[in-house]
């Protein structure tokens, strides 16, 4: 079926009467998305409307989606955001533009799009106009504040949407709008040079295979750290120069500070885990950065002050990126320089990726495919 109110303009071809944007034709009313009503509440894959783009927004026939942690700690209930509910979830949406709200420049029906976690910001205040939109206090998140891209389709602000080249792998692409961007950022604030060495705490998880391999694009010796040995060879074959499986080593600082020869020059804390954070203030080394990136449920950690001022540590938190950091992480994407060998799987099969992940047992990252 299509959408109702259709009506013809002179200046851009059919539009709906709702918001006069311009469309493909084969849009339905209704399509598959995963809803959940309250949190850790059942994950109902049911028949929803198709949301309509406002003038601002596109619509994007959502091809993959990634699942990223994120998602599961705001199903769980386990950070203090006010989530919309009912709501649908996700947030590394890749897929094709099928419709254009009357205001959106600078796109065309038939293009790609990445919806990411930041789904929009004011434009306006000191935060946006300076290249920190993540931390603009009107943003608008994707399956938080509003539904995401566990449906097959969705809108997003065109400003903060995405370019996708076409041809793009869309599977393996979606997980690169969140995952890749916040450990391609975290990454550039650890401020390192190319040779310094990086530790990835979460190595094996969706950010860490990521941060792996961006680390080891932009020139830095890379340490994982995970638990087990199916993660940690995982991220050996991804291209860690060395790996440490937090499990078994009796004395983790002592030990990352011995292969790195005095501890890492930047951390990368990208699990949940507040154990992790808190050793890697134990291990990084002096006028070294430790970058906070993953957020536990209980999210607070002793900050051991006489080493942090002794040793000029700085410590740093760090939220998804910016759009330019965006382009630059979909560019090593599209260049071959990071690949992730991602999971397909159904939309359908969300409840069992979240119980997989809520066990740590998921190495790398699932794509769902919202056709099935
Ligand atoms: P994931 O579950 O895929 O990966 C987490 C990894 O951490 C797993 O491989 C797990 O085995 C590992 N881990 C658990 N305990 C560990 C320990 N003590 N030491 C080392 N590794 C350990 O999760 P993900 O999707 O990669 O997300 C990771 C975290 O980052 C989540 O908390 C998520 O909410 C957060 N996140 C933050 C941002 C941001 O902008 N700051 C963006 C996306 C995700
Ligand atoms: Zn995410």
């Amino acid at each position: 079926m299509l959408l109702s109110s259709i009506r013809f303009s002179a200046r851009r071809g059919p539009v709906c009467s709702h918001s006069f944007v311009r469309f493909k034709t084969s849009i339905p009313r209704s399509q598959k998305a995963v809803v959940y009503e309250t949190h850790g509440g059942p994950l109902l894959y049911r028949d929803v409307p198709v949301p309509k783009p406002k003038p601002n927004e596109l619509l994007v026939n959502v091809k993959y989606s990634g699942v990223c942690h994120s998602d599961l700690h705001l199903y769980k209930g386990e950070w203090p955001f006010d989530v919309k509910l009912p709501l649908i979830g996700g947030h590394e949406g890749a897929g094709e533009v099928v419709a254009i709200g009357e205001a959106v420049k600078g796109w065309k029906i038939g293009d790609l799009a990445g919806v990411k976690w930041l789904n929009s910001s004011c434009q306006l205040c000191e935060y946006c106009v300076s290249g920190h939109e993540p931390v603009c206090p009107s943003q608008v998140i994707s399956g938080c504040h509003q539904d995401g891209t566990f449906q097959q389709y969705t809108v997003a602000d065109a400003i903060q949407a995405a370019k996708i080249p076409k041809g793009t792998d869309l599977a393996e692409v979606a997980p690169i709008l969140c995952a890749g961007l916040t450990a391609y950022k975290a990454l550039k604030r650890t401020e390192a040079r190319p040779g310094n060495w990086i530790a990835v705490v979460g190595a094996g998880g969706g950010l860490g295979s990521l941060a792996v391999q961006y680390a080891k694009a932009m020139g830095f010796m890379v340490l994982g750290i995970d638990g087990g040995k199916d993660k940690t060879q995982w991220a050996k074959s991804l291209g860690a120069h060395e790996v440490v499986d937090f499990t078994t080593v009796p004395d983790l600082p002592k030990t990352v500070v011995g292969i790195t020869g005095g501890g890492a020059h930047g951390v990368v804390n990208v699990s949940a885990s507040l154990a992790a954070l808190q050793q890697s203030f134990f291990y990084v080394r002096p006028t070294g950065t430790v970058v906070l990136v993953g957020i536990p449920g209980k999210p607070t950690v002793d900050l051991p002050v006489l080493p942090t001022v002794g040793r000029n540590l700085k410590i740093v938190g760090s939220v998804v990126g910016n759009r330019k950091d965006t382009q630059e992480a979909v560019e090593f994407f599209t260049r071959g320089l990071v690949q992730l060998p991602v999971k397909v799987a159904g939309l359908s099969e969300l409840p069992r990726i979240f119980e997989e992940m809520d066990k740590g047992i998921i190495m790398g990252r699932y794509s769902v495919d919202t056709s099935r």
